[in-house]
């Protein structure tokens, strides 16, 4: 496993609020957004003195919208976390709105060192685009995938979005027909969650949204036609070409290491968790780590392993928990997983345990009774 340090710089800039987005953001001002480039290269600065600039090889930059911030602060924030953080051959991603006219801006970030775009599709019907308030249309995604192959950026992610209301299996082909016109070498799957105050939630008896059932059919279905492309699922939500899954999200799963940087950014470091308010003015004036609970125990490993497709192994579990576990629980835990998969939830070959397809679309409930058993 990979145990390089992860950074994440949060970017809480966007130029309005998608009618079903609960991440912390709020309008981009060129004043407050030069004070915050300028806040996160003394963050980078100070954490490079905490932790001792240990290396790491993954970069993230996200939001909120990160490629509304100019391509020269982009490339101080990366020289800086490279003096500091080595990043060598890391991958460094940003997450960038399509809406955008981006051509020159790509090149420019490109150049700086970005090598990685996750670029938000969500869907490839313009109807379902406007329910959810996102500016780009379905043209804009073509002309921004091929500006960033253009800039010579191999690694692109494309985002879609299930359970859309309206969406349908036919419409939810056309997204992803569209998403393999366009090649990603990823593709992140997730299904819309509808979060309390926003306005999607605010109107939601007025929608129809998929049920519950048609929501699994819309998984199930993405998930098949995925495979058949060639992409396979590595995480719950997440599909990959071989050897292109994401390296800065597997940190999260693999419980490696991680810095965010930013109100809201989250960090496990060290087996501290902890995060920053939403709240940008007490991120510039002085940043408050909160912290939540211990990173790196028994349960979490067990619910971030069986996120990832390439499951939990028991022999493992029980070498990294000595003091925690012994045959008595694996024996356990062993006779659900054997349960799970008669039911066609989990594969499971007497030491590795992963959720199938049908599993991952209950894997809260699945994870929570193994966990039961620790
Ligand atoms: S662009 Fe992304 S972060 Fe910004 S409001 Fe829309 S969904 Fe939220």
């Amino acid at each position: 496993m990979n145990s390089n340090l992860g950074l994440y710089i949060h970017i809480p800039f966007c130029v309005c609020k998608c009618a079903y987005c609960d991440f912390y953001s709020l309008p981009l001002n060129g004043d407050v957004a030069n004070s915050y480039i300028n806040k996160i290269i003394s963050e980078l600065n100070r954490w490079g003195g905490i932790l001792g600039c240990p290396p790491a090889d993954t970069l993230y930059f996200g939001g909120g919208t990160p490629s509304l911030v100019k391509s020269e602060q982009i490339k101080t924030v990366i020289e800086k976390a490279k003096e500091l953080f080595v990043l060598k051959d890391a991958e460094i991603t940003m997450e960038v709105n399509p809406a955008e006219n981006l051509k020159e801006y790509l090149c420019e970030v490109a150049a700086a060192g970005v090598n990685r775009l996750s670029i938000g599709l969500q869907s490839a019907n313009d109807d379902e685009l406007k329910i959810l308030s996102r500016r780009h249309t379905v043209s804009d995604v073509i002309k921004c995938v091929k500006e960033a192959r253009g800039a010579g950026i191999k690694n692109i992610s494309l985002d879609i979005m299930l359970g859309i209301p309206n969406q349908t299996k036919e419409s939810l082909k056309r997204t992803i027909d569209l998403c393999l016109e366009c090649q990603p070498e990823h593709i992140s799957a997730y299904l819309l969650s509808l979060e309390k105050g926003t306005p999607l939630y605010n109107k939601s008896s007025e929608l129809n949204i998929p049920s519950d059932d048609e929501a699994v059919e819309l998984y199930l279905y993405a998930a098949k036609l995925l495979k058949n492309a060639g992409y396979e699922r590595y995480e719950i939500s997440n599909f990959a070409k071989s050897g292109k899954t994401s390296r800065h999200n597997t940190k999260y799963w693999q419980g490696v290491d991680y810095l965010g940087l930013g109100p809201a950014a989250h960090s496990c470091l060290k087996g501290k968790r902890f995060y920053y308010d939403r709240d940008i003015n007490a991120y510039l004036q002085n940043p408050k780590e909160i912290y939540d609970g211990v990173g790196g125990t028994a349960e979490e490993r067990l619910m971030l392993s069986l996120r990832l497709t390439s499951g939990l192994s028991l022999k493992a579990f029980e070498k990294e928990f000595p003091d925690i576990l012994n045959q008595n629980i694996i024996n356990r835990l062993a006779k659900k997983a054997e349960l799970f998969a008669k039911n066609g939830l989990v594969s499971f070959d007497g030491d590795i345990i992963s959720l199938t397809d049908e599993g991952a679309l209950v894997s809260n409930s699945i994870i929570a009774d193994l966990a039961e058993l620790l």
